[in-house]
């Protein structure tokens, strides 16, 4: 077990679900000199495309362009992500290990019911990461802040990232995985060409960018108010 520690944890049910929804935003954090990190909980066995292995490559070589600090996947089966107690433990060990002082989750309703576990499982996971008495091998530590990326949630973010610096090598980290986005017959049908993927990443980015006055953002929701100190400090103009 390393004695690595992350400020920022993410945690997502696939291997380039964190490149697709935060990736931008781990890259700037990582720049500011916070410790980054990333939790994937399954290892992508179910993908049309390439093996668990070519996936395993691909999410190393991701993470080293976004500066990300520490990333594993656990063994929980791709496809069948359920918020279960033994679930709940294996992450809660990961949180306890890494220390966050903030957790980076997907947003709670999804298309994909992976990732709306991801959200419950993750929550449930940090709270138990900071009951004492429970015994996990590492001391107890709860995260101070958690958020929800929101890229694929119709949903109005809290809050935006301004990624505008980021944006390029965030798409690199997302082409890392080549055995996905590489232009190649096999499901065809079913995968975008990469100029098509680049197309619609900038859109996203673009229109959440806008939302913030900024060209290229990444949206976030959390469940707690904002706080302000300085009425002349708040960003994002008005009219
Ligand atoms: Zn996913």
């Amino acid at each position: 077990m390393s004695d690595y520690r992350a400020d920022i944890l993410a945690i997502a049910a696939h291997r380039d679900d964190v490149e697709q929804t935060c990736g931008g935003t781990l890259l700037k954090m990582a720049e500011r000199g916070y410790r980054t990190a990333a939790l994937d909980l399954t290892q992508g066995e179910m993908g049309t495309r390439g093996t668990v292995e070519d996936r395993a490559r691909e999410a190393e070589e991701a993470a080293r362009i976004m500066k990300v600090g520490w990333r594993q996947a656990l063994d929980i089966p791709d496809g069948r992500v359920e918020n279960t107690y033994e679930n709940r433990l294996k992450v809660a060990r990961v949180i306890r290990q890494l220390r966050p002082r903030v957790l980076i989750l997907p947003y709670w309703q999804a298309r994909h019911p992976d990732h709306a576990t991801v959200a419950t499982l993750g929550y449930e996971a940090a709270f138990l990461a900071g009951l004492s008495k429970l015994d996990l091998g590492a001391p107890s530590h709860r995260p101070f802040k958690i958020i929800y990326a929101s890229l694929y949630a119709d949903v109005r973010p809290t809050f935006v990232v301004d990624i505008s610096e980021q944006f390029d090598t965030r798409f690199a980290a997302l082409m890392a995985y080549r055995s996905q986005y590489d232009d190649q017959q096999a499901g065809s049908s079913l995968f975008p060409r990469k100029e098509e993927i680049r197309e619609r990443v900038a859109a996203m980015a673009g229109f959440y960018g806008l939302l913030g006055g900024v060209r290229y953002a990444e949206p976030f929701v959390c469940k707690e108010v904002g706080l302000v100190g300085d009425l002349l400090a708040i960003p994002v103009q008005s009219i």
